[in-house]
């Protein structure tokens, strides 16, 4: 008997469900079943691969296959809790279901191609999938405290968005990530650490926009947070956006304010931002900055405000003034950061007496501000410089200006 939830599919059967779009997932609702998250909006999508599984998904699974349904629950514990995939190394599951396992397809669905450590820590994974695309994922130790790691990752392959200072927007989008390729890099990123280390944070901040692939980023962070398995905190996971508006309140619906927002703001004035961010030009600021008024934070909680400074673009004294008008009444952080240069764009950083100049008028005006130092500049850490290495580019100054 197949399991309930459906067979592993082929990488290519699974990549042309990726490339069809949201529609073709919704139609593949979740059983029903104690595990089905109530996200607000609608059931999460069906998963993508076994790992992706809920406990009561792969309870329902074993029932299904005539074993007790606490199996499913030891099955999540090794995928996600003891970061195993391979099912001859579940040594408390009887062999017959390991058998069913490797059946089923349960195994890694992408693999590390290489390593890149910085003088500073800062690690770069690039991983590969079955069908050859290939992202990047980093890992951070705190500088203060090396044993707590954030763990930057992916969301999709390239990029839709063409922002023009990132290296990720100037190939474009070539394919969504699935539910388990996300919550893998988080499996494959603590193999990475010594015993002494933990990942406590995860940022969506690496290649892709996040909110543009909503349902396998829903399902993702389920996963990341399950009690039962990675258990980070919501608070510790960082969605980080350009500006999707629908999708942004509907993240606040299904997780209720807990998962921590980041905006990219990047520029303060629609004319500029629609130039650096073509995003901008369906959602303006406005539309933006009352879409964060809505988001439902709790008491203490902040959205992160990033703001990458580019030389002559966004870091003038009236940008600053303006941004403080722009966010008033809004619970914010900003986060400066001076621009990676990538070799697709002249665009540059300003200089570092600048970047504190900036920083003293923002706070002076009554905003939280911090600099966020650039990790990892020996291994290419800003999003997409690595995955895109070698490939052709256009001129990021011309996406910018179309
Ligand atoms: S900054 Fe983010 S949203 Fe913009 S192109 Fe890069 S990955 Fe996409």
């Amino acid at each position: 008997m197949l399991c309930p939830l459906g067979r592993l599919s082929t990488p290519s059967a699974r990549l042309r469900r990726s490339q069809a779009g949201s529609a073709d997932c919704v139609q593949s609702k979740l059983l029903p079943g104690k595990e089905a998250v109530k996200l607000s909006s609608e059931p999460l999508i069906a998963p993508s691969h076994p790992i992706a599984r809920l406990p009561g998904e792969w309870e329902a699974c074993v029932v299904g296959w005539g074993e007790p349904a606490y199996r499913g629950r030891q099955i999540f514990d090794w995928i996600h809790r003891q970061g195993v995939l391979d099912p001859g190394e579940m040594t408390n599951l009887p062999k017959s279901l390991r058998q069913r396992l490797e059946d089923e397809g349960v195994g890694w669905p992408m693999q590390v191609v290489s390593v890149h450590e910085s003088s500073d820590g800062t690690k770069k994974l690039l991983v590969a999938m079955p069908d050859g695309e290939r992202v990047e994922t980093v890992l951070l130790p705190q500088i203060d405290d090396a044993h707590v790691v954030t763990q930057c990752i992916s969301s999709q392959v390239g990029c839709a968005m063409g922002c023009v200072f990132c290296a990720s927007g100037v190939a474009g989008l070539k394919r969504q990530m699935t539910d388990a390729e996300i919550v893998a890099q988080v499996l494959l990123g603590r193999r990475q650490l010594t015993p002494d280390q933990r990942i406590r944070n995860v940022v969506f901040m690496g290649m892709g926009e996040p909110l543009h692939n909503y349902e396998a980023v829903a399902r993702a962070l389920v996963l990341l947070t399950h009690p039962a398995g990675i258990d980070l905190s919501k608070r510790r996971v960082t969605v980080s956006t350009s500006g999707l508006v629908r999708q942004i309140d509907r993240l606040g619906r299904d997780f209720h304010g807990q998962v921590q927002l980041a905006i990219s703001l990047h520029a303060v004035r629609d004319a500029d931002r629609s130039r650096i961010m073509p995003v901008n030009r369906k959602h303006g600021l406005e539309e933006l900055t009352d879409a964060l008024r809505r988001y439902p934070l709790s008491k203490r909680q902040r959205i992160t405000i990033e703001y990458t400074l580019i030389e002559g673009v966004n870091d003038s004294i009236r940008d600053a003034a303006e941004m403080v008008e722009l966010l008033r009444g809004i619970p914010v952080k900003v986060n400066l950061i001076p621009m990676n240069r990538i070799s697709a764009s002249e665009l540059r950083a300003p200089s570092g007496g600048h970047v504190t100049r900036f920083q003293e008028e923002l706070t002076r005006r009554g905003l939280s501000v911090f600099i966020r130092k650039t990790r990892g500049d020996d291994v290419a850490a800003a999003c997409g410089q690595l995955a895109f290495h070698g490939e052709s580019r256009r001129s990021a100054t011309h996406r910018g200006s179309a």
